[in-house]
């Protein structure tokens, strides 16, 4: 059999596809607003049962989640404590919403914040912290990282772009914070094309997000604005229903994850190649982390000729090393320097079969015999 494993595939099945355009149609059809409505409740409300959190508030995309939430608490000409090792969309989030980036480093083990270097940067004029569960895995740390929080009375923002439906010591990713912020984005866990969401389970910061994502207008007041901060970033009907549609089944796409997860791993037994996991409760598997040693490049297009497309890394170029970002540039940042430059990502979808699995596998262990 031959294979070839692009970097990413998404199917949407035929029953899908038909309730999608029956809703659809009753949608477009139906007397009222196509802006948020009954669809977008349907999708937070499931969002809040799929996340055990009390308030899930909707939209456009990660990175405005990620913007709500810091304006929500107000970092304006605050500093922010992030990894530097995330995608650009935190550190962006950061800029846009008045605060200043404070890069920290992350343990070798899970990517995620070291609570010991943490503890180093923390005071108590920092504006607040974004933990990033990268690949979905939370860190086995984080109640830690919240009690260092707790302390210094930051807030603790955790950027959940990864981590839909992660669960650690039964308390689930986008709780552990003040705020968690998740993205809808087509490649990660559940997709609306674009799209992210809120989640909090304080009174307080869930009507300001609601406020600041509908221009900052008090909530039981449409014609007032009350808050400066505030921005359009609220969703449609279509997207809503499409995230209504996605909730219904995350689940059992995450355990597919899961299942070729535990492929990689069975396959990769006694090899060069150390996957990163989360050890206890429940995780996303966004992507399949490998640290190895191997010269990525060389990998990639040994792959390449073999028709496997490795996927992104997490990260690739960490924030300290972004050229916009040339201020960072002489920060001490070893572990992350080490570990952007020494893993891989192989294709790891709910799509993929475990035979792919095995095939990718052979085709690693066969490459860690010809470096
Ligand atoms: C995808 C992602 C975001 C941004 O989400 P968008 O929906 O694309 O704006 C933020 N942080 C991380 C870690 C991400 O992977």
């Amino acid at each position: 059999m031959k294979y070839k494993i692009p970097i990413f595939k998404l199917k949407f099945p035929l029953s899908y596809r038909l309730k999608f355009l029956r809703k659809a149609n009753e949608i477009l059809t139906a007397d009222r607003p196509i802006g948020e409505s009954k669809y977008v409740k349907e999708f937070e409300t499931k969002f809040s049962q799929l996340s055990n959190v009390k308030y899930s508030i909707a939209c456009s995309n990660g990175t405005a989640a990620i913007d709500l939430a810091l304006r929500a608490i107000n970092v304006t000409d605050k500093e922010v404590i992030i990894p530097s090792n995330t995608f650009f969309a935190t550190s962006v989030a950061v800029t846009n919403a008045g605060g200043k980036v404070k890069l920290v480093d992350i343990e070798d083990e899970n990517f995620s914040i070291d609570p010991k270097k943490l503890r180093k940067k923390i005071t108590k004029n920092i504006g607040a912290v974004i933990i990033v569960h990268i690949g979905g895995i939370i860190s086995k740390h984080i109640e830690e990282i919240v009690a260092i929080c707790k302390k210094y009375n930051v807030p603790l923002i955790e950027d959940a772009a990864h981590a839909h439906c992660s669960t650690f010591k039964g308390i689930s990713a986008g709780s552990w914070g003040d705020l968690g912020c998740f993205s809808f984005f087509p490649t990660k866990v559940m997709t609306t094309g674009e799209g992210g969401m809120v989640t909090t389970n304080n009174d307080v910061l869930a009507d300001r997000v609601r406020s600041l994502k509908n221009f900052g207008r008090d909530n039981s007041n449409a014609g007032i604005c009350i808050n400066p901060l505030g921005n359009n970033y609220k969703i449609n009907e279509l997207a809503g229903l499409m995230g209504s549609l996605e909730c219904d089944r995350v689940i059992s796409r995450i355990d597919k994850r899961n299942k070729l997860v535990q492929r990689y791993v069975d396959n990769l037994k006694g090899s060069s190649y150390i996957p990163v996991l989360q050890e206890e409760g429940y995780c996303s598997y966004y992507k399949m982390v490998l640290k190895t040693d191997i010269d990525r490049e060389w990998l990639r297009s040994y792959c390449k000729k073999h028709n496997i497309t490795l996927t992104g890394e997490v990260y690739n170029t960490p924030i300290h090393k972004q050229p916009l970002y040339s201020d960072y540039k002489n920060n001490r940042l070893p572990v992350t320097n080490k570990v952007c430059a020494n893993h891989i990502c192989p294709p790891l979808y709910p799509e993929l079969t475990e035979k792919e699995i095995d095939y990718i596998c052979q085709i690693l262990k066969k490459a860690e015999n010809e470096k």
